[in-house]
C-alpha cells in the first residue's frame, strides 16, 4: 500500500506570512508593507473592501483612516467590534496616489483574497463598494443597484452568503448614503443568524466560477 502524502493545513497567520514579500504585481514596488487583513482568523463576517490608502500602508492594518473610524462606528452600532470579524481588502497592497485598482492588479491579487476566505470560513462576506462586489459576485452590477441584496454564493464547497454594501469612504462626507450603509449595517445580525441556519443547505455556484474566471471577464470595469 503507497502512502499517502497530505499536506498540514495552512493557517493564516503562515499565509500573511508567506504574503509578506509578494511581488506578483507592480504595486509591489511602491508599498511600505503588505496590508494582508486583520481580525478574527475564524470570523463569522468578513468585510472585504478596495485597498489599503496612505495610512494602511505606513501600518499595515486596513481601515485604520477615516474610512476605518467609520467602520469601527458602524461596527459598534450593531454591537461588533473588529477583534469579532475579520478585515480585508481586493488589493493587498497600496496603489499610487489611492488611484482605482487596475484589472491585471485585481487579477494578481485575486488569489490571496480567495485564499483568505477558504482559511477564514466566514459565514457572512460584505462586501464594502464596488471592486469587492463586483469581483466577489462574479457579476458587473454596481454597488448601487446590488447593496443590501443578499446572495448566497459557494466557495471551495461551502456556503457564503455575500451581503454588498456602500464603501465607509463614499458615505463619509454623504449623509444620504451614511443613512443608507447604516440601514444596510443593521441587518447584519440578522443575515449571520440566517446564515448559520442555512449553512448546510445547497447554494449556486457563481463564487467558484468567480475563482476560476479572469477579472477582465467579470465585467469589473
Ligand atoms: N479603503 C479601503 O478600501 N481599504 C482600506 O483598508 C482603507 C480604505
Amino acid at each position: 500500500m503507497s502512502a499517502v502524502r497530505v499536506a498540514p493545513p495552512e493557517t493564516l497567520e503562515a499565509y500573511s506570512a508567506a504574503t509578506a514579500s509578494c511581488t506578483r504585481c507592480r504595486l509591489a514596488q511602491g508599498r511600505t508593507q503588505v496590508v494582508f487583513g486583520a481580525g478574527n482568523p475564524r470570523a463569522d463576517l468578513m468585510f472585504v473592501g478596495e485597498a489599503p490608502g496612505f495610512h494602511e500602508d505606513k501600518q499595515g492594518v486596513p481601515f485604520v483612516g477615516q474610512a476605518g473610524k467609520l467602520l469601527d462606528r458602524l461596527l459598534a452600532g450593531v454591537d461588533l467590534r473588529r477583534e469579532d470579524v475579520y478585515i480585508a481588502n481586493v488589493l493587498k497592497c497600496r496603489p499610487p496616489g489611492n488611484r482605482d485598482p487596475q484589472p491585471d492588479e485585481i487579477e494578481s491579487c485575486e488569489p490571496h483574497l480567495f485564499r483568505q476566505i477558504e482559511l477564514i470560513e466566514p459565514k457572512v462576506i460584505a462586501t464594502l463598494g464596488n471592486f469587492a462586489t463586483k469581483l466577489l459576485s462574479g457579476r458587473p452590477l454596481g454597488i448601487t443597484r446590488v447593496h443590501g441584496q443578499e446572495q448566497e454564493l459557494t466557495i471551495a464547497g461551502r456556503t457564503v452568503l455575500l451581503y454588498p454594501i456602500y464603501h465607509p469612504a463614499a458615505a463619509l462626507y454623504t449623509p444620504a448614503m451614511l443613512k443608507v450603509l447604516e440601514a444596510d449595517f443593521a441587518r447584519l445580525p440578522g443575515l449571520l443568524g440566517t446564515a448559520a441556519v442555512s449553512a448546510e443547505e445547497p447554494a449556486s455556484d457563481n463564487l467558484s466560477q468567480a475563482l476560476s474566471a479572469p477579472a477582465e471577464q467579470l465585467g469589473l470595469f
